[in-house]
């Protein structure tokens, strides 16, 4: 009940109030305002009305500053940029299924964040994610060689110390908490930009149903 109310005081603030006193040099402050837009897209009331100007803001040189960027899964159900209600140029987005990051999507990220841009990488694993679903069967043989390696990888990030196969959403968070660790341990690019301080990394879990984005720790 309570949390309906909010979604509906949220939706009805005008989008400036929600944007404008934040620190895009902050992670945490990125974050907070992304959760805030989530609650706006659960409440169902995003709209853009202002595209072609943002398009024409964008189609110039060095056009594009985004703060955050975003690995998440390919699945047609999870759009980030309607997620977090995002304007042109305001999210960098890399996508695959199960979100593990392939050399070429670490490639982006590092592309990003080497621009000095990025302040906030979200790594978004969701419900009913298949590819996750994929690991957990364990059916390799009847998938092709590319699919095996990515249910392979996404079976690394399960631990090998369980008697029962954890549950699809307790793997899918596993598989998002390994993949955020994934992108540092691989790139001393990003690495170095965690150390520092510039580049925060976090693991978030979106539920297809209710629209909503949780970290996960
Ligand atoms: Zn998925």
């Amino acid at each position: 009940m309570l949390r309906s109310f909010l979604i509906l005081c949220i939706a009805a603030l005008p989008l400036a109030a929600q944007t404008s006193n934040t620190d895009a040099n902050d992670p945490d402050a990125l974050w907070k305002e992304l959760q805030g837009a989530n609650l706006v897209y659960q409440g169902g009331t995003i709209s853009w009305n202002d595209l072609r100007q943002q398009r024409a803001a964008t189609d110039v040189e060095d056009g594009q500053h985004p703060p955050v960027a975003i690995l998440s899964c390919a699945d047609s159900r999870v759009p980030p940029e309607l997620i977090f209600k995002r304007d042109l140029a305001k999210i960098f987005v890399v996508r695959d299924a199960g979100n593990v990051a392939s050399n070429y999507d670490l490639a982006s990220l590092e592309y990003a964040v080497s621009k000095g841009w990025t302040r906030l990488i979200i790594v978004m694993g969701h419900s009913r994610c298949g590819a996750v679903e994929a690991a957990l069967a364990g059916d390799d043989n009847k998938l092709t060689p590319s699919l095996v390696e990515l249910t392979q990888r996404i079976r690394e990030s399960f631990g090998s110390n369980w008697a029962t196969p954890p549950s699809l959403e307790d793997a899918t968070k596993r598989n998002a908490r390994a993949s955020a660790a994934w992108l540092p341990a691989h790139s001393a690019l990003i690495r170095n930009a965690v150390r520092s301080g510039r580049v925060k990394i976090l693991a978030a879990y979106y539920n297809l149903g209710s629209g909503a984005v949780e970290e996960v720790r």
